[in-house]
Order: structure tokens, then sequence, then C-alpha cells
């Protein structure tokens, strides 16, 4: 693309989140905060931001942007990028590839599938892939790995855990600890469960903006590669696959409805934030910590229901 036609696409793609952000104002605020973890439950609702990385490596960005937030369930799509790379295919023999239908939390499914979590997007197929990476390490070197890579995608060597938001969800988290003690019982954990379960916090415990997001998943809409930085994170089979799951499978059992309204894969957390992706075009991160009752962000669905709606953006059609 010649510059001016990549700089009158940017001019196009920042009037578009601006005009987005303006026309959701009234609804910012709506939904309800992830206060099963009481850390998440102190976040100012009113937040909202939106940034796109084209995969020319240009970022356009409106409202609270460049302002860190907790990634949570986001962490996944690192996670399990760094378990293929490590174990490849066979992953697969531990987490299946199948949409959920239930709850992210859900233990009923696992009772019945014998301790094999669906897929990895939901919280005990995470569990497991988090299992994955402590393969030879101590936990310390596990979560210091995982975050050298985010900031190695991202280019941004200051992000960091926030390590009150782990700590939150350890003495709260009740509930992975029973995923991941019944999935230990099935065989399907190796290393001990509080070990895992530690790993996993932190994972989720990722604190980035909206723009390091963004950045960060760009290797996902060019084919496997970072524009940013010229890095081959995954083969390009390897980086459809990966979008592949976060449309079937990256909110829960809000999937189906994702997929309809807004035509991209995507993967939210219960932080508020989705980062979905344009194919051969751009990663977009948005933040808004009010949740519907999947947990999924209720002002950034919509947000970025309008942008592909506005951009023409749907992998479905223009
Ligand atoms: N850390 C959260 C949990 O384990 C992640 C859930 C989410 O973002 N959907 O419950």
């Amino acid at each position: 693309m010649c510059a001016s036609a990549a700089s009158s696409e940017s001019d196009a793609i920042l009037q578009c989140i601006q005009a987005v952000r303006a026309d959701l104002a009234l609804l910012v605020g709506q939904g309800s905060l992830a206060d099963y973890i009481p850390e998440l439950a102190k976040v100012d609702p009113s937040k909202f931001g939106i940034a796109v990385a084209t995969v020319d490596g240009r970022v356009l960005s409106a409202g609270d942007a460049d302002e860190p937030f907790s990634v949570q369930s986001i962490s996944k799509v690192f996670a399990l990028t760094l378990a293929l790379g490590k174990v490849g295919d066979a992953l697969w023999k531990r987490v299946g590839r199948e949409p959920s239908g239930t709850a992210f939390n859900s233990i009923v499914q696992l009772e019945h599938e014998r301790g094999l979590p669906r897929n990895p997007f939901i919280n005990a197929g995470a569990i497991v892939v988090t299992d994955v990476l402590l393969a030879g390490h101590q936990p310390k070197e596990a979560i210091g790995e995982m975050v050298r890579f985010v900031r190695s995608l991202a280019d941004d060597e200051t992000i960091a855990i926030d390590p009150s938001v782990a700590e939150s969800e350890k003495a709260h988290g009740f509930r992975n600890a029973a995923l991941a003690s019944f999935m230990k019982s099935w065989g399907n954990l190796v290393h001990p469960v509080e070990l895992t379960l530690g790993v996993y916090f932190h994972s989720c415990a990722l604190a980035m903006s909206c723009a390091q997001l963004a950045r960060a998943g760009l290797f996902l809409a060019n084919g496997g590669r970072s524009p940013l930085t010229g890095l081959n994170v995954v083969s390009r089979a390897r980086a459809r696959r990966i979008n592949a799951l976060m449309l079937t499978c990256g909110h829960y059992d809000g999937s189906g409805d994702f997929a309809f309204r807004v035509g991209l894969p995507g993967k939210s957390g219960v932080g508020g934030g989705i980062l979905a992706i344009v194919p051969g075009v751009a990663a977009i991160a948005v933040w808004s910590p009010g949740l519907d009752v999947h947990g999924n962000s209720l002002v950034g669905t919509r947000a970025l229901e309008l942008i592909t709606q506005r951009m023409g953006w749907s992998i479905f059609g223009p």
C-alpha cells in the first residue's frame, strides 16, 4: 500500500473508533464487575478504551487505551501459543477443541468428559495448558517465561503482572481449585494443583493496556509473524487455528452470539477486555469493565460490533 493510502486508512480507523466511543458514552458503566475476584471489583466501571494495531505497524487509539488493566482470560491466547510451541499437537490429547456451551468455570461438563476440558479457553482447559508450561520449570520461571513472551510480542518491556490481583484470585480461587483437583484425579494434571494454579493466577493477573494488547495480538492478524518485531511467532497454519479457536470458544457460552454480532475471532477476560483479530488487517483491543451474564465485556462487545459493521471487517463478509 502506498503511504497516502495507508494514512487515509489510518484516518478512517481513527475516526471510526472515536465515533464509536462517543456513540457508546451513555452505555459506559453498564454491566457488572467481576467481584468474585475482589481486586477487580475496585476498578472504575467508567473506563473505556479502544486500540487498533494494523498489520502495517500503526496503532490507533481512543479513550483509556493506554491504561493497563487485568487481562485475565485474554492471557489464555498467549499461554496456548506458548504451549503449542512446546508440545505441538500433543496438547490435543489433554484438551479438546470444541465450544463448551457452558460457563467459563463450569465443572459439570468436566465430570461428564472425565477430566478432559472442552477447549483451551475455558478455565479448566487453560489450567491444563498452564500445566504444560510448567514442565521442567519452577513456577517462577514459568511465570517469567510468560511475561517475557508477552513483552516480546508487544515489543514493550514495561508489561508486568499485578501481584495484588494474583493474590486476590488465589485467596478466592476455590472454583479453579476444584476444577484443577478434579482434573488431577483423572491424571490430566502433571504438577501439584497449587503450583499449576499459582502460575495460572499470575498469567491471568497480567496487566496490559488496549494498545499493548492489540500490539501483542498482531501476529495472529498477520499469518503468525509480528510486523512490529519481524518475529515469526507461529506458522501460518497455527495462527489460523488459534484464530479458529478464538472464534468458536473465545467467549465461552457467549461465543455464538459474539460470532453473530461481531464476526471476528475474539478472546474476552473478566477484567472487561476483549482482543479481536481481523485476519490480514488488524488486531483490536477494547476495555470496558462491566460484564454481561457470560462474563464478557458488555460495552466492549457493542463497540466491536459497531467497529466491524462500520469498517466492513467481519470474517463472514464485508
Ligand atoms: N482468572 C479468571 C478465573 O480464573 C479468568 C476468568 C475469565 O477471565 N473469564 O476465573
